[in-house]
């Protein structure tokens, strides 16, 4: 039994029946079923059904936002937000999968020869709880649309939206069981990764998910796509415009109550600066608006479980053992955890070494550009750094040093739906979004004709 509950006021808010191993089977074959029908459908019927969800998004904007707050407490605002982005993955890909997909002409010694962009199989997803809807459809938009059918295994605490976005798609008009969703514990997963239709999987999660996911996706020989966890630096040069920059730099580590996989969570700031910058940030801070997630006005919700909240209350508790200071915030209530700035944070702390995932910044002073680079770079997360400099030109020079999925300047690592998003080391492998995006679960088929 999966039971979801509101983070806010900890009610429950429904009881689910978890699928048995009859029901999964089930899932499975009337997934190969719809694949064979599914397959054959012209590039320009899916892009006119993938129009219809994006439409059917907007129309239910409020419904699916309250949903999602209810269910992990982001404030509405931030859910209205996400809806909308989900929306425009839509569009982007009804816009450009013709092009994307098209058999691409190679010249050889052949008549003819290219490559074909043909369809594969099922893809099951396994997402995470903190972007219920968004994480979900920057994978279905374009996998389904890449002519596969998806099984969906979402975070257990967003359950309702699950289900929400199974009806999105079949009250869209998909044809039946082109989008299913399972409701499942974690042991049951590897019958379906081992299933002969299901060709691939793909995770939004932990390392710790990542590991055992990638793990059983070898065994099992099928394509993955990693999208994992991350500590990303945001590196504060002497020249930054604060006074410019200061919203966008706070808000990279407290949007979604710090619960991001993109977040700043390292604030590496040259000495020149640094006392400015505290002070900033500090300003910053005193003006969130913390509250009822329903509230339209509250810019800091809550976190979406107490376990997350427990989680982050030790890692705080180590890293101030070792010797870094809470220089503001870190009043917790229920699941509320107050903004907070840790600094002298050092590697060897969990605030330096691991992933925070709440609304905890760690500050790291250093003496120059050159020492903020080591730190920066010194971490096994590799999904993204941000500068903050008003030297674009030696940023250029930067790139390379810069061993992370994405390196943004003067503005927080996000997802844009034109660019390719996805991480290196422990924060995963395999790219969304973008023209990346809807070739990584299609077979890319020789074809020569002689
Ligand atoms: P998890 O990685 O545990 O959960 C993400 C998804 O993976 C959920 O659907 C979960 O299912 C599923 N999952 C987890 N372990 C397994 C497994 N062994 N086999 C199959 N499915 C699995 O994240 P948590 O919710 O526990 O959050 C813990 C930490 O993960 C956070 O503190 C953060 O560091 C990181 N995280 C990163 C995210 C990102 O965007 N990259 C998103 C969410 C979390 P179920 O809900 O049933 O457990």
């Amino acid at each position: 039994m999966i039971k979801t509950k509101n983070p806010f006021n900890n009610k429950i808010i429904a009881e689910y029946k978890l699928h048995d191993n009859d029901d999964i089977g089930q899932i499975i074959s009337k997934s190969a079923e719809a694949f064979k029908q599914w397959k054959t459908e012209s590039i320009g019927n899916r892009t006119d059904l993938l129009h219809k969800v994006s439409l059917l998004l907007i129309e239910r904007k409020q419904e699916y936002a309250e949903l999602m707050t209810q269910e992990m407490g982001k404030p509405i605002s931030q859910s209205l937000a996400e809806i909308e982005k989900c929306s425009q993955v839509c569009d982007f890909y009804v816009k450009n999968a013709a092009y994307f997909l098209a058999d691409d002409l190679i010249v050889t010694d052949a008549k003819e020869s290219f490559i074909s962009y043909d369809p594969s199989g099922t893809i099951l997803a396994i997402m995470p709880w903190n972007y219920p809807f968004w994480q979900v459809m920057r994978f279905a938009a374009p996998t389904l649309t890449a002519g596969n059918t998806a099984i969906l295994k979402h975070a257990s605490n967003t359950t309702g939206c699950a289900l929400a976005i199974e009806q999105l798609f079949l009250d869209a008009g998909y044809p039946k069981n082109c989008f299913q969703t399972v409701l499942i514990e974690h042991d049951a997963i590897e019958t379906i990764i081992a299933h002969e239709t299901v060709t691939g999987v793909t995770l939004t999660g932990s390392e710790k998910a990542g590991r055992t996911i990638a793990t059983l996706a070898g065994k099992h020989l099928k394509k993955s796509v990693m999208e994992l966890g991350g500590n990303n630096a945001c590196i504060i040069l002497d020249d930054a415009n604060l006074e410019k920059h200061i919203d966008t730099i706070v808000m990279a580590r407290m949007q979604n109550a710090g619960q991001s996989c993109i977040a700043a969570k390292r604030f590496v700031v040259v000495d020149a600066i640094y006392d400015e910058f505290v002070e900033a940030f500090k300003n910053r801070l005193d003006q969130i608006k913390s509250g009822d997630p329903m509230a339209s006005e509250t810019e800091m919700g809550v976190m979406a479980r107490k376990d997350l909240v427990d989680t982050l209350e030790k890692q705080v508790k180590t890293s101030v053992e070792k010797g870094a200071k809470v220089t503001y915030g870190n009043t917790i209530k229920g699941n509320y955890f107050e903004p907070t700035i840790l600094e002298d944070v050092k590697p060897g702390m969990p605030a330096f070494e691991e992933e925070l995932f709440g609304p905890v910044a760690a500050f790291i002073r250093v003496a120059n550009k050159e020492e903020a680079i080591t730190v920066a770079t010194d971490s096994k997360f590799g999904l993204g750094t941000m500068i903050f400099t008003k030297d674009i030109k030696a940023a250029k020079k930067l790139i390379l040093d810069i061993p992370d999925g994405a390196f943004f300047v003067n503005e927080m690592v996000k997802s844009d739906v034109q660019l390719p998003f996805g991480g290196t080391k422990a924060s995963g492998y395999g790219r969304e979004l973008s023209q990346e995006g809807i070739l990584e679960f299609v077979n890319k088929k020789t074809v020569y004709i002689k």
